[in-house]
This record gives structure tokens, sequence and C-alpha cells, in this order.
């Protein structure tokens, strides 16, 4: 904390408050490999990524002249990412502090809590969206929400799509309307929502979970139109994870799968109730689309998706670049080109970004806009590129991956061996061993498949999205050109 700032003036959390806040917090329903889990310091598994999480809360205070802020409602310092942008400036000082934040997991937590704030910020100062057709609880609703978040500096997870049962079928038609999230009664205090989500990312070290929509509805779906937040220990909301893929018994073996497993859930509500005054959404099927095409979540999102893969990047071309400088491969011509290749991604996603903050506006809400269309363009290609850096440094990394004795071989007998026939043109038998293990716990271990799986969905699939950068283009220039000698 800089010195001129006092805890009563700060209300961003530093990692041990977000800590005390998840071990204050037993309620919770999280079942992994058939135990469940009410809180998730207890479990060897999911405490390393408390800790990494908590580690983001203290890097907000280590950078706090470029990660911390005044909020305009009291003053007290929050994290640049809750604040609604109204300049230019105020979106590149966001990209300064979504950059730190990214590089303290080297890219790897794509969840880390900047994502739903950049997310309510935005869904915030386009309340108006949310208030049509008599919404305006709804809108006042996300307006206290995203104060909330700010002030409590919350961790929070989202799930957005219902689960896969049958895509022969609509969403909410799958196995007779019941997987999907939806509400099945009301009382004074609320309203009951019963069926499933996925995949809430981040769920065991979060919070609070919000629901905002993911798809198209039709009419008949009122149901299933529904946009919420609650608390992570509201009774009857379960979560179930996937394996976990941390590995925290030696950041020398696994430096990435010890501190960074972000875990994935689905999430089961099992009629739970949702307090009206936590609902934003309910029953209106054009607002559930609307409150996403219309309130520049798009541009948002994308601004903070593409900091952190461009950090993601940043750090895979450091990997490659280490790699081929350790073992001499460095002077082969196609070595070059494909960390090259590497570079190029990493500088047209950082020259998209600040093209998108140079040509960015005030919107028709009196908020700041990233301008979408640099951004789009990468919306399509970042599915495939992050995947596609995976498969060149293994191309640059060969055999050497495997050529990676553990801390425990270090420790035995067999050190000697280790020290001279594992040595390489830059560096100690350490040094290399260590570098292919890093660079494999990226690309390779389970926690590398998951973050490649990661790459190519969780901002929806790259051909879907590339189809919508053509839906979405501006085409006048095109046709111009081509109009001009289509006339003799
Ligand atoms: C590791 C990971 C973490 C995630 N974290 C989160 C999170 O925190 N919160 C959250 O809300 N979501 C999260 N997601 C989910 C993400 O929103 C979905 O994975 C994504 O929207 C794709 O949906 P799906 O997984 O259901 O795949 P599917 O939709 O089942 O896709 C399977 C295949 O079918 C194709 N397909 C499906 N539907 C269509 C269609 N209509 N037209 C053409 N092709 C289609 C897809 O392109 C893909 O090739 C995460 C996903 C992953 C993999």
């Amino acid at each position: 904390m800089a010195a001129t700032e006092t805890s009563s003036n700060v209300a961003a959390r530093t990692g041990a408050q977000f800590l005390e806040g998840l071990r204050n917090d037993r309620d919770r329903e999280i079942w992994i490999g058939g135990e469940c889990v009410t809180n998730p310091l207890d479990h060897e598994l999911l405490r390393p990524g408390a800790e990494a999480v908590a580690r983001v809360y203290d890097t907000q205070h280590e950078h706090a002249e470029v990660c911390l802020a005044p909020n305009p409602d009291d003053g007290k310092l929050v994290n640049r990412t809750h604040l609604i942008p109204r300049s230019r400036e105020d979106l590149m000082k966001r990209r300064a502090s979504m950059e730190i934040i990214a590089a303290a997991t080297g890219g790897m937590m794509g969840r880390v809590p900047d994502y739903l704030n950049v997310t309510f910020a935005c869904f915030s100062g386009a309340s108006e969206v949310w208030a049509r057709r008599g919404n305006e609880r709804g809108a006042e609703n996300i307006v206290n929400y995203q104060r909330l978040m700010r002030d409590l500096d919350l961790s929070t997870t989202h799930a957005i799509m219902n689960p896969v049962a049958d895509r022969s079928k609509s969403e909410t038609e799958q196995l007779g309307g019941e997987i999907a999230l939806h509400k099945v009664g009301e009382s004074s205090e609320g309203i009951i929502v019963r069926g499933a989500r996925m995949l809430a990312t981040l769920a065991p070290f979060s919070d609070e979970i919000s629901i905002y929509p993911g798809s198209d509805l039709k009419p008949g779906d009122e149901a299933y139109a529904l946009a919420f937040a609650i608390p992570m220990s509201t009774p009857g909301l379960r979560f179930i994870c996937r394996d976990s893929f941390s590995k925290p018994k030696s950041t020398f073996d696994y430096p990435l799968s010890a501190r960074f497993d972000e875990m994935d859930a689905v999430v089961i509500f099992d009629d739970v109730l949702v307090p009206h005054d936590r609902v934003f959404l309910d029953g209106d099927i054009v607002g559930y689309s609307e409150v996403i095409t219309d309130s520049g979540w798009r541009g948002h999102i994308m601004h903070q998706a593409f900091t952190r893969a461009y950090v993601k990047l940043m750090f895979a071309f450091g990997l490659g670049h280490a790699m081929a400088q350790t073992t001499g491969v460095v002077r082969f011509d196609h070595i070059q080109e494909k960390l090259g290749q590497i570079w190029n991604m990493t500088e047209l996603t950082r020259s998209a970004l600040v093209a998108a903050e140079a040509d960015s506006y005030l919107d028709d809400h009196g908020v700041w806009y990233p301008n979408d269309r640099p951004l789009m363009a990468l919306r399509g290609e970042m599915p495939k590129w992050l995947p596609r850096t995976h498969e060149l440094l293994q191309l640059i990394g060969g055999g050497s991956f495997m050529a990676t004795p553990s801390e425990a071989d270090f420790n035995s007998a067999i050190r000697g061996d280790i020290e001279k026939y594992f040595q390489s043109a830059g560096g100690d038998a350490e040094h290399r061993v260590r570098l292919f293990r890093l660079a494999w716990d990226f690309i390779g271990s389970d926690l590398g498949g998951r973050s490649e799986l990661y790459e190519r969905f969780y901002l929806s699939d790259s051909w879907r999205m590339t189809q919508l950068a053509y839906r979405t283009a501006d085409t006048t220039f095109a046709e111009s050109l081509v109009d001009q000698f289509m006339h003799d």
C-alpha cells in the first residue's frame, strides 16, 4: 500500500482479506472427487487456487498506482476494473491494470475477478438497456449489485451456458426443458430457480455467482430468461467440479499446475431462492438478447480478454525464445520463423488493443467504448492462435520436453548424471530442466491441456465468432472498391 493510503480509504481487498472471506464462509457445497467441500482452503487440491487468487488481490496493492483508483461515489480506492470508463484515458489505464494482474499468473487464469468486474461495470453503465419493457427494478438491482462488487471487491464466477444434453434441440427443449436453468416459482422473498448451468470457472474461489445471458431465446422460453447473482453459500446451490489439475507438491516439477488451477464446475440449482433485490432479468426474452448486444458488453469484455491473451502470448513467446536459446536450436531458420509467428500474434494483439482504444468513443449510455472493430477480428482468431502457440512450442522444444527429471531425481543419487548429461548450450542442467518443465506445464500437462481447451471455447468458438465478424463488418468501402469497376 502506498504511504498516503490508509486502510479506511481503500476498498480494494488484500490477499489476506480475500482468504479471510473464504475461511468464514463454510456453507458452500462444492463436490470434487466424491467429496463435499464446504471451504476450499480445507482441500489440498483447491487451496493453491485460492492462494493464487489471493496473490492477484495482493498484486493490485503492490501496483496500487496503476491498479487502484478512487471510486467516484466515496473516493475510496478500488480496483480500476470496477470503474465505468468515462474517457479514453480510463480505458488505457484499465488495460495497464489488467496487464499487471494477468502477468501475475502468466495469463494462465482467465477468470480472475477482472473479467466480471469489467462485465458488471459495463452492465451498470448501460442500465437503461436492462430497464427496457418495465424492468426498472432489475436495472436498479444491477446498478446496486455492481456497487456491492466494487465496494466489497468481490471475487465472482459466472455461468452463462446451459449444459449440453442434446444439441439437436434448443437449450430449453433438451430433456423436456428440465436441464436448463429456469424459474419454477415465486414468493414474497424472491424467485425460485431450478436446473443447471456450465461452466463456473473459479467457483471454489468466488464469493458470489452471477447468471446472465449466453444465448438467444424464443417465445415460450420466458421461464429461462433469467439474470441474477447470489452468494456461493446460498442453500440449494451445488457445484460439481471436474478433476483437479492442481499439483501442489512441487513448484519445481509443476511451476504452473502447482499454483494456477482455477477449476471449472457445473452448477446445479436445486430450487434456489433468489431474493428479489438480486434479480436483474426475469421473463423478458427480448431483453435476454439485448442486454448482451446493446450494453457494450462485447467491446468491454474483449478489452479484458485480449489484454490477458496478449500477456499469455508474450509468455509463450518468452518460453519459446528461452528454449531455443537454451538448446541452441535458435540457429535454425525455421525455428526463428516459428518464434516470429508467436511474436507476430503477440504484436497484432497488442496493436488491436491500442487501435480499439485510439478509436474508442463515448457511447449512447455515456460509457467510453473500446472500438470493437479490431477486437472482433481477433475474437475469431484468438481461439486458433493460442492453441497454435502450443503447437509451435512443441516444434521448438522437441524431445527436450521429455528429458525432464523431477525434483526428487535432482535430490537423489543420480544428481551427478543429471548435472552432466542434461546440460545445455544456454545453462546448467537445472536451468534446462526447470525451463522445459515450465513449458510442458504450459502446453502439455493436465493444466496445459485444459488451458488449450479454454482458449478455444471460453468466449465462444472461432467459427461462430468469425462468422459474426463477417456479419457485423462494415462492407461499405469494400463494396465501393468493387462497384467502381462495375460500370463503363
Ligand atoms: C475450460 C473452460 C472454461 C469455461 N469457463 C466458463 C465460465 O467461467 N463461465 C461460462 O459461462 N462459460 C464458461 N465456459 C463455457 C463456454 O461458455 C462454452 O464452452 C462455450 O460457449 C461453448 O459451448 P459448449 O462448451 O457447450 O460447446 P458446444 O456448444 O457443445 O460445442 C461443441 C461443438 O459444437 C459446435 N456448435 C455448438 N453449437 C453450435 C451452433 N449453434 N452452430 C455451430 N456450431 C455449434 C461448437 O462450435 C463446437 O465445435 C468455459 C468453457 C471451457 C472449455
